[in-house]
């Protein structure tokens, strides 16, 4: 169970999440110099449970970034310009990888499932044998749709073709399983590269991009002479990894003693605790919801654990509904694209504590009532009952 928090609002979007006291006292600590032995120890314990949450086999970066920076170090280090680049996506994430890609003269090619699905198998395995991939994009889960990527029938396809396997885990490292040692049906099938982001599953406030690289990503660095980039090289910042004392752009000095702390939090309450907690939540949250009449986005079996697209149910206007939730201190996202204003999205992840679920499903009842809509609110807290 995650810690307790002072927070004055209900953050309940798909990023950034509640954050816990602990991790604002890290972030609040004194900004020592980034070659301070103090410092540099939080940056190395960091760097190493990160590496032990993936079971990375390889090496971890850890920079000041977002997660877009962190999408951004996974392509650019493994595909050269002119080279093939898969995108598999899910929705408005996914999406991001084809520009991405091609801001950098990656040849992209891309299949898109509809909102709310995954991509069909078939068309996956059909477009891997046409094309020679360097690499597969696959965004773990979609923050736009609610959507998670099938892992299981995904990488086997993948590695069979011998592309490397880049996983977006913005949206869900640290509440679901991501393994870069766990093998997909094969002894070298496993995933290649996990890249994510502070702010969102892990719990700690935005600013530090994270990926991790296996040895073939590693090896696909080292065959190209030069990338374009500079401060997503992760040349530059190898030796920083191996000994963060040592200096190549100033590292985010009181993020890191942050994530640190976030980072202890979930390896206290223990890996396989914080992906069953999360598999709880998701099913629980949408439960309710679902009793208030609202339908999540997704079917149940391609549901994320750690936040929900949720349908209106006719007439309930978008903007008055949230900022009805919003005077009282619940801050819910609205939809993107084509799903705006039909739909919210509501986090459900990283240091969210069960007393917030049903602080939110409660406000959320109400303030439905209040729009004239029936609401059986305590029919819809017993969903939460087993958290
Ligand atoms: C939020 C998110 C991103 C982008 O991360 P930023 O920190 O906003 O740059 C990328 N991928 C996924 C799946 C996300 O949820």
């Amino acid at each position: 169970m995650p810690g307790m928090t002072k927070n004055k609002e209900l953050l309940m979007i798909p990023g950034p999440t509640p954050v816990a006291d602990e991790v604002y006292e890290a972030l609040a600590s004194e900004t020592y110099a980034h070659t301070d032995p103090r410092f540099v120890k939080n940056y190395s314990e960091a760097i190493r449970l990160t590496t032990e949450m993936l079971s990375c086999p390889g090496e971890v970066y850890l920079v000041c970034g977002s997660g877009t920076l962190a999408m951004e170090m996974a392509v650019v280090n493994t595909v050269k310009p002119g080279e093939k680049l898969l995108v598999i996506s899910q929705g408005f994430f996914g999406d991001r990888f084809i520009q991405l890609g091609k801001a950098f003269g990656i040849e992209v090619d891309f299949i898109k499932s509809e909102w709310g699905k995954q991509v069909d198998p078939e068309e996956v395995s059909t477009k891997l044998s046409a094309g020679n991939y360097k690499a597969v994009t696959v965004t773990h889960v979609d923050t736009s749709t609610g959507v998670i990527a099938d892992l299981e029938t995904l990488v086997p396809l993948v590695k069979a073709h011998n592309a490397l396997f880049i996983l977006d885990g913005v949206c869900a490292t640290a509440a679901v399983e991501e393994s870069m040692t766990k093998t997909y049906g094969s002894e070298n099938f496993t995933i290649d590269v996990i890249l994510t982001g502070s702010q969102k599953a892990i719990g700690c406030p935005p600013g530090l991009a994270i990926v991790a690289f296996n040895s073939l990503a590693l090896a696909a660095r080292e065959a190209m002479s030069s990338i374009p980039a500079y401060y997503a090289d992760i040349a530059m910042w190898r030796p920083v990894m191996e000994n963060p004392s040592k200096y190549f752009a100033t590292p985010a000095v009181n993020m890191v003693n942050a994530y640190y702390a976030a980072m202890k939090l979930v390896f206290a309450e223990g890996l396989s605790q914080r992906y069953n907690r999360h598999s709880a939540y998701g099913r629980a949250v949408r439960s309710a919801l679902t009793s208030f009449g609202m339908v999540a986005l997704a079917d149940e079996e391609a549901a994320a654990p750690t936040l929900s697209c949720i349908l209106y149910p006719e007439g309930v206007d978008d903007a008055a509904f949230r900022s009805a939730l919003s005077a009282k201190g619940l801050v819910l996202a609205g939809a993107l694209a084509n799903l705006a204003g039909k739909a919210f999205r509501i986090g459900h992840m990283g240091n969210t504590t069960p007393e917030m679920l049903r602080q939110t499903v409660k406000l959320i009842g109400e303030t439905l009532k209040e729009m004239g809509r029936p609401a059986d609110i305590e029919a819809a807290l017993k969903h939460l009952e087993t958290l």
